[in-house]
């Protein structure tokens, strides 16, 4: 086996050892809990919690992360002609022109057409590329090693969902062991191996339920502004600049994007996010004339759910409406229609 190769496997193996870490003291708090301290009245709520928590927590690791449709990729010609051409500036006109098929909507800081030249792909709006993954990850929030995986599109709602489950099982843990934890420090607990357990439990419990649920706090307030953790350090730059605000469609639309239209489906690890992780709905798009052709027509071509349907139908009414308010110069009710 080549170094590098061995290397990469070693580095491979390391990456799951905060996933192990995590496992092992789940399964210990649930044997001091269930074996030791053994509290009927609270078993059953515990349990419910327990296994939405490891269900969440599995969909996140487990859920493969979402990575661009081969439309892309540079065509073959293009693609020929892109790495033969030394100039910058000549690469963008041949990515301008193959962007001008595509749903793209938002540029790099320096206003160019967002390109992987390691994935050769252009990016869709809100993709990254994840050095760790290797590669361009659809709606990446950012690299987890806690799940050993991106955080993107495709589990993102199973991401809050462990947050939230997370939280509530070890806010359990700590409401209904305080009583014994008292009774510990007052010595009124019966001198057994099991009380050391107790005095961990709620310490351990104490910890992750206040570092849990304040990224907890964060992710909820991200899903609320339709932002990723990406966007909320630095602002998506869209043909006209930066708008940290760009994909936001108020409060109740955000959450739906994450958590789907269907209220069933919002407590349970079962992906019901909105769209296709390819492109989304905007606030705040301003299109090329020259493009917009390209861009509607591929709007109208790609929808193939209702989901997407409508989400596409949202977009492209207010980059109508942009348009429209560009010309006329009453871009701020553009604003308000779309927000
Ligand atoms: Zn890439
Ligand atoms: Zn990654």
């Amino acid at each position: 086996m080549a170094p590098s190769r061995t290397l990469r496997c070693c580095k491979r193996a390391l990456n799951w050892i905060p996933v192990l870490f995590i496992n092992l003291v789940v399964g210990w708090s649930y044997y001091a809990y269930v074996v030791e301290l053994c509290v009927f009245s609270y078993l059953v709520i515990f349990h419910i919690f327990f296994f939405m928590f490891i269900w969440s927590y599995w969909k996140t690791i487990c859920t493969r992360p979402a990575e661009p449709s081969k439309v892309f990729a540079l065509p073959r010609a293009e693609k020929d002609q892109f790495e033969k051409e030394e100039q910058a500036e000549m690469q963008q006109e041949i990515l301008k022109k193959v962007a001008r098929n595509l749903p793209v909507d938002t540029r790099t800081a320096g206003g160019v057409i967002r390109y992987c030249d390691l994935c050769q792909v252009i990016k869709p709006d809100r993709c990254h590329h994840c050095s760790t993954c290797e590669m361009c990850v659809l709606k990446m929030d950012h690299h987890c090693p806690w799940v050993n995986n991106c955080v993107g599109f495709s589990n993102y709602k199973f991401f809050v969902l462990f947050l939230a489950y997370a939280s509530l099982y070890c806010g359990v843990i700590c409401a209904t062991v305080v009583q014994y934890f008292i009774k510990f420090w007052s010595k009124h607990l019966p001198n057994t191996h099991a009380k050391f357990h107790i005095l961990f439990l709620f310490f351990v419990a104490a910890l992750f339920f206040i570092s849990i649920l304040s990224l907890f706090s964060y992710h909820f307030w991200l899903v609320g502004k339709n932002r990723t953790t990406i966007e909320a350090f630095r602002a998506p730059v869209f043909v006209k600049g930066p708008d940290k605000n760009g994909f936001s469609l108020g409060f109740k639309r955000n959450v739906a994007e994450v958590f789907g239209d269907e209220a069933k489906h919002f407590i349970f690890p079962i992906f019901s996010s909105l769209g296709d992780g390819h492109s989304f709905a905007t606030r705040l798009v301003h299109i090329d004339p020259e493009q917009a052709n390209g861009v509607l027509h591929s709007i109208v071509t790609s929808s193939t759910t209702k989901q997407q349907s409508e989400i596409l139908r949202v977009k492209s009414e207010c980059s109508l409406n942009h348009s429209m308010n560009h010309y006329t110069g009453n871009d701020h009710r553009s604003h308000n229609t779309c927000n």
